[in-house]
């Protein structure tokens, strides 16, 4: 699923072709992306996008105000696990069966030179990819979860949310109620780095270990964000993907650790597995996925949805 890197990497190849121009063509083909109708999907047509920002790892466009409305519109795309944005030519249709949607705009600035096609699609059978146009900033919020930005806080407010409840690392860091944008790889990558277990419970941290998860977390993130738009440049992302090049530990099970060379282990759950260093991470500690799933009983997701989910 997309993240944060993942997702800003799209902001920042979306606000050159999309900001301040004209929505031109609006074509909905995936049966469930849509989750509104009211106002309906056409009256996107004519109008202004003023705005392109991300409320934890939701999209926003926002419109201009409607004749007759008091409000803007907001545009929210929740890509979920496989949905995944392109850019196409005017004129352009979603892609076969995995094409969700097609947006067309002018150029930016003008409304009615042509610009090009944001095209949604989504790979598999499950279609868990939402859109919801809504009315004014109250109906937008809410969907925010609630979840912090990682850049934004201080490590104060990081260590408060942290604690909030006793649970896992892992299931803390992914959850969006307390951190927005971190989904299972860049959590894996991130407890790498910070030389924690996924397993640690938030009260047993110190001040320390919470100081360098805070840092850590930053860090790992920011490294991502600059190095995903310095492979996309000026083009648009086209491989967003949960399984990068570069990963130290998320998806290199049975590989050697970059920094120790211990054989990565994983714990497996229901479609996914989260991986981990045994020697940076858990004193050489081996975690048994049927043992820690009757240890940490409901404090560990048991879904796919659960995990990624909102
Ligand atoms: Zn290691």
């Amino acid at each position: 699923m997309p993240e944060l890197p993942d997702l800003e990497d799209y902001l920042a190849a979306l606000h050159p072709r999309m900001q301040e121009a004209t929505v031109t063509r609006v074509q909905v083909t995936g049966v469930s992306l849509l989750r509104t109708y009211d106002p309906p999907i056409d009256g996107l047509i004519g109008s202004r996008i003023e705005g392109i920002d991300r409320i934890g790892k939701r999209l926003v466009w926002q419109l201009s105000v409607p004749d007759g409305e008091p409000e803007p519109w907001y545009l929210v795309v929740h890509l979920m696990i496989a949905g995944r944005l392109r850019w196409g030519d005017p004129g352009a249709s979603p892609p076969g069966r995995i094409g969700l949607a097609a947006i067309e705009v002018s150029a930016p600035g003008s409304a009615d030179e042509p610009g090009g096609t944001l095209l949604l699609t989504e790979a598999g059978s499950k279609r868990r990819a939402s859109m919801h146009l809504v009315r004014g900033p109250d109906a937008l919020a809410e969907h925010d979860r609630g979840g912090v930005e990682p850049f934004d806080v201080e490590v104060e407010g990081f260590a408060e949310r942290l604690r909030l409840e006793r649970r896992t690392l892992k299931r803390v860091l992914t959850d969006p109620r307390r951190f927005a944008g971190i989904g299972n790889a860049f959590s894996d990558e991130i407890l790498h780095a910070a030389r924690l277990s996924p397993v640690r419970r938030t009260d047993h941290l110190s001040d320390d270990e919470v100081a360098r998860l805070h840092e850590v977390t930053q860090r790992v993130l920011r490294d991502w964000t600059a190095l995903l738009r310095e492979q996309t440049g000026d083009g648009f992302p086209t491989k967003v993907t949960a399984f990068r090049e570069g990963f130290a530990v998320h998806g290199r099970f049975g590989h050697p650790c970059p920094d120790c060379g211990t054989e990565v282990q994983r714990i497996r759950y229901a479609a996914n597995e989260t991986n981990y260093c045994p020697r940076c991470q858990t004193d050489g500690k081996l975690l048994a996925d049927r043992s820690l799933s009757r240890l940490l009983k409901d404090d560990w997701p048991k879904t796919i949805d659960a995990l990624e989910g909102d």
